[in-house]
């Protein structure tokens, strides 16, 4: 039994290994945006496919019988690719949709639609921000020459920075002691993060709350769904998922 795992994440890391226990010929697909990855077991193929058609390609060359989407859900692209090439080929697409994170009582978050969005709120209102949103829109906070941005990601940023920044190169994961800590240190009034859910990078939310530090949330991008989509939360219900495709 053959399956693409279209991954870059925890859950795709933990389907690899569930199927290659039930004997699958498995491979992950990465994009290649990390240096140094963590790699999930089995074979992995590194880059693009090439936009929809190109996946397409690859599925009917390598026989592929299913393809789990366990991409983030902020990488809308290559979702909407799988979605147009299952389609186009009749391969069942199984889709991880992992749950958001949900406010509780005590957390101040101001939801933004958009990236754009949630850099002019913190220009206007906030002056110590934080920013755990990965490096690729970066750029949108660009424009501030005011206030500091403390911006914390895995590999060096390639676009334009605020002009007052300081950079933390890190992967994580983080305790929420670490989280406090950093936030105490740079005095920090403000985080931005997209709403990413899953708990490998929420202990930070948590510090926000207990310091009384407001979180300008970045609302998903909605994914693709639609009939042919079998949509499952978990990698347990991937595994299972795919014997009923
Ligand atoms: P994206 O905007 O949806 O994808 C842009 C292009 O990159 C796609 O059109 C595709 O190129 C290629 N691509 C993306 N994911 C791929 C994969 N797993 N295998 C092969 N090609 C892939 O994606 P993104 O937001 O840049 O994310 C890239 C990867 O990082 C994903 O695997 C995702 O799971 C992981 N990741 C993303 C975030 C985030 O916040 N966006 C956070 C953590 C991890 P072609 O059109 O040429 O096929």
């Amino acid at each position: 039994m053959r399956a693409l795992i279209l991954g870059g994440t925890r859950e795709a890391r933990e389907i690899a290994s569930l199927l290659q226990q039930d004997n699958w010929h498995v491979t992950s697909s990465l994009a290649g945006r990390v240096k140094q990855p963590a790699l999930p077991v089995g074979e992995v193929r590194i880059g693009g496919f090439g936009g929809p058609a190109g996946l397409v390609t690859w599925l009917l060359k390598e026989k592929v019988e299913v393809v789990i989407d366990a991409t983030h859900p902020f990488a809308e692209r290559i979702s909407i690719s799988a979605a147009e090439a299952t389609r186009a080929t009749g391969v069942p697409l199984i889709a991880l949709h992992r749950p958001a994170w949900q406010a509780g009582e005590r957390d101040q978050w101001i939801p933004a639609g958009s990236m754009e969005e949630a850099a002019r709120i913190a220009a206007r209102r906030f002056h110590h921000i934080f920013l755990t949103i990965g490096r690729q829109q970066l750029a949108a906070f660009a424009k501030d020459p005011h206030n500091l941005y403390v911006i914390r990601c895995v590999d060096p940023p390639e676009v334009t920075l605020p002009r007052r920044h300081r950079l933390i190169l890190s992967r994580g994961p983080f305790t929420l002691e670490n989280e406090k800590q950093l936030m105490r240190d740079n005095q920090i009034d403000c985080l931005v993060t997209k709403n990413s859910g899953g708990e490998l990078t929420r202990a930070k939310l948590d510090a926000a709350r207990e310091l009384g530090i407001p979180v300008i949330m970045v609302e998903r991008p909605e994914l693709p769904g639609g009939p042919q989509v079998r949509t499952v939360h978990t990698a347990q219900e991937a595994r299972e998922a795919v014997y009923e495709v």
